[in-house]
C-alpha cells in the first residue's frame, strides 16, 4: 500500500544511529508477525466498545460499572508503568489505531496532516492535555460513567474524521492527548527500536517509510534510520515487516539512558516534561481537604464566589500548578548558568531545555505513585463490577490488595526511585553541558528535584492519611 507521501528519493541516509543496549530477538520475532499487532488490537477494541456501551447505559455509580472500573481502576494507573517498561507498545494495540486503519481503508482520502499541527503538534498536545485535565476535573468524567461515554464518543468521531480525511495516523502523532506523556515516558523507559545505520546508508528503497504494493510503511511518519528516540515510534512493527535489509533491531537499555544522551534538546520536551509535573501535583492535591483553602483563596484573589465560580478557579489553580514546575526550572536554570560562569540570555534557555528533561523521571514516579494508591487500594472490586451488571453487587467486600502502610511504603520507593533516577540524569546532564563546572551547574536542579520529591510525597501522605 503505497502512500501519497513517499520519502524523498537519494542514496544516503543522512542521520543514523547505531543500535546499543541489549538485543531481543523474541520482540522483533512479535513485531514481524502478521498477526502483530492486529491480534491484541481485536481485542482492545472489542474492550473498547464493552466499555463504551457499559459507561452509557451501565450503572452511573463509577464503582460498580465494570467498564468505569477497568478504565479508571485498572487501565489509567497501568498506563504509566507500560511506557517505561514496553515504550508506546499500548499505543501500537491502541483501538484507535485499528479504527484509523479501517476507516482509511474504506474511504481515506489522505491528505497531508494540516500544516499547523505538523508544526506545532507537540504544542497542540500540551494544550489538550491541559484541556483533558480541566475537563475531567471540573466534569467530574472519572466519577461519572454518562460522562466518561461521552468523552470516548468524542474521540471516537474525532479518530474517524481524521482517518478520513489525514494521512496515517496523524490523529495519533499530533492530537492524541495521551502522547502528552507517552513520548516523555517512554523515552525514560528500557524498550528502543533503532535501525542499523550501515546497512540504511546503502538503501535506495526507504521501504520502512514508503511501504511496498501489499503493506504500509511507517504510519508516524518516520524513517527508521532517523528514530533517535523513544518519543513517537509506537512500536507497530510495520518498519520490521518491510525491511529489506533486516536492519531494525529492538533492545532493552538501562533506564533513563536515553534522557542523558539527548544530541538537541527541545523546548517543547522541556515544558511538557514540566507540565506533566505540575498536572501530576494537581491532581493529587485536587482529592485532599487541602484543595478547599486553596479553592477558597483563588475564588477571594477573583472576587468571585469558589464555588459558583468553580471552572473558573480550578483553571487559575491548573495554570499556576503547571507553571510551578517550568518557573522552578527557570530560576534553577538562572542560577546555574550563572554559577557556572555562562552570560546572556540564550545561555539561560540552553541551560533549561537541556536540563528539563531531568523532571521527566520524578514526573513519572508522581504518576506511578498517584496511580498505584488507586491500584492497590481499589482494584480488587473491578471483578466484583460484573455482578453489578445483575444488580448484584456485594455489600461488604476488601477492596484493598495490602494494608495502607504497605501501599504507603510502595509509593515512596517509587518516589525515592524517581527522584534518584532524576538526580542521576541531571548529573549526567551537567557532566556533558558544563564539563568545567558541572557540580555548580547541576546543584540548583538537583535543589529543584528534592523540592519536586518534598511536594510529592507530602501529597502520598496527606492521601493515605485522608483516604487510606
Ligand atoms: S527500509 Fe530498512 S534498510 Fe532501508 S532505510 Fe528503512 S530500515 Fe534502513
Ligand atoms: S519506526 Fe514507525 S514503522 Fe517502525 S515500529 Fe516505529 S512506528 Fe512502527
Amino acid at each position: 500500500m503505497k502512500s501519497p507521501n513517499r520519502y524523498p528519493p537519494g542514496n544516503d541516509v543522512e542521520s543514523g544511529v547505531a543500535p546499543t543496549g541489549r538485543a531481543v530477538s523474541w520482540i522483533k520475532t512479535m513485531l514481524g508477525s502478521r498477526l502483530y499487532p492486529a491480534a491484541f488490537q481485536w481485542i482492545t477494541t472489542a474492550t473498547l466498545l464493552a466499555i463504551i456501551v457499559l459507561a452509557l447505559i451501565g450503572p452511573n455509580n463509577s464503582g460498580q460499572n465494570f467498564g468505569m472500573a477497568l478504565t479508571w481502576t485498572l487501565w489509567w494507573p497501568l498506563l504509566p508503568i507500560s511506557f517505561l517498561l514496553a515504550g508506546r507498545f499500548w499505543c501500537a494495540i491502541c483501538p484507535f489505531a485499528w479504527v484509523t486503519d479501517l476507516v482509511q481503508r474504506a474511504v481515506g482520502v489522505r491528505l497531508p496532516g494540516p500544516r499547523v499541527l505538523q508544526r506545532f503538534g507537540p504544542w497542540v498536545i500540551a494544550a489538550l492535555f491541559l484541556l483533558i485535565t480541566y475537563v475531567d476535573e471540573t466534569w467530574r468524567l472519572s466519577v461519572d460513567a454518562r460522562r466518561t461515554g461521552y468523552l470516548l464518543l468524542a474521540l471516537l468521531v474525532a479518530v474517524i474524521f481524521f482517518a478520513a480525511f489525514f494521512e496515517r495516523r496523524t490523529f495519533c502523532r499530533h492530537v492524541c492527548f495521551i502522547g502528552g506523556f507517552a513520548a516523555n515516558y517512554s523515552r525514560a523507559g528500557i524498550l528502543q527500536l533503532r535501525a542499523d545505520a550501515d546497512r540504511c546508508r546503502a538503501c535506495h528503497t526507504r521501504t520502512c517509510y514508503n511501504g511496498t504494493e501489499t503493506a504500509p510503511g511507517c504510519p508516524l511518519f518516520l524513517l527508521a534510520p532517523e528514530v533517535e528516540d523513544s518519543a513517537t515510534c509506537h512500536l507497530c512493527g510495520n518498519c520490521v515487516k518491510v525491511c529489506p535489509r533486516d536492519a531494525i533491531s529492538i533492545s532493552f537499555r538501562a533506564p533513563t539512558s536515553e534522557l542523558w544522551n539527548v544530541r538537541s534538546p527541545r523546548l517543547s520536551d522541556t515544558v511538557l516534561a514540566a507540565a506533566v509535573m505540575g498536572i501530576v501535583l494537581v491532581e493529587q492535591a485536587s482529592l485532599l481537604r487541602l484543595w478547599i483553602p486553596l479553592v477558597e483563596a483563588t475564588g477571594a484573589l477573583l472576587h468571585v464566589d469558589p464555588y459558583v465560580s468553580y471552572p473558573l478557579v480550578y483553571a487559575v489553580l491548573l495554570a499556576a500548578f503547571t507553571a510551578a514546575p517550568l518557573a522552578g526550572l527557570a530560576l534553577a536554570g538562572f542560577v546555574s548558568k550563572t554559577v557556572a560562569g555562562e552570560h546572556g540570555r540564550r545561555n539561560l534557555l540552553r541551560n533549561v531545555v537541556a536540563f528539563g528533561d531531568a523532571i521527566i523521571p520524578m514526573a513519572l514516579a508522581g504518576h506511578v505513585a498517584h496511580g498505584a494508591f488507586f491500584l492497590l487500594t481499589r482494584s480488587r472490586t473491578v471483578p466484583f463490577a460484573l455482578f453489578a451488571l445483575a444488580g448484584r453487587f456485594p455489600r461488604a467486600i476488601q477492596s484493598a490488595w495490602m494494608p495502607s502502610r504497605a501501599v504507603f511504603a510502595a509509593q515512596m520507593a517509587v518516589l525515592a526511585l524517581g527522584a534518584a533516577a532524576s538526580l542521576y540524569v541531571s548529573a549526567r546532564i551537567a557532566r556533558r553541558h558544563a564539563p568545567r563546572s558541572a557540580l555548580a551547574a547541576f546543584l540548583p536542579h538537583a535543589l529543584l528535584l528534592l523540592a519536586l520529591l518534598a511536594a510529592n510525597a507530602y501529597l502520598v501522605v496527606t492521601l493515605l492519611h485522608e483516604k487510606g
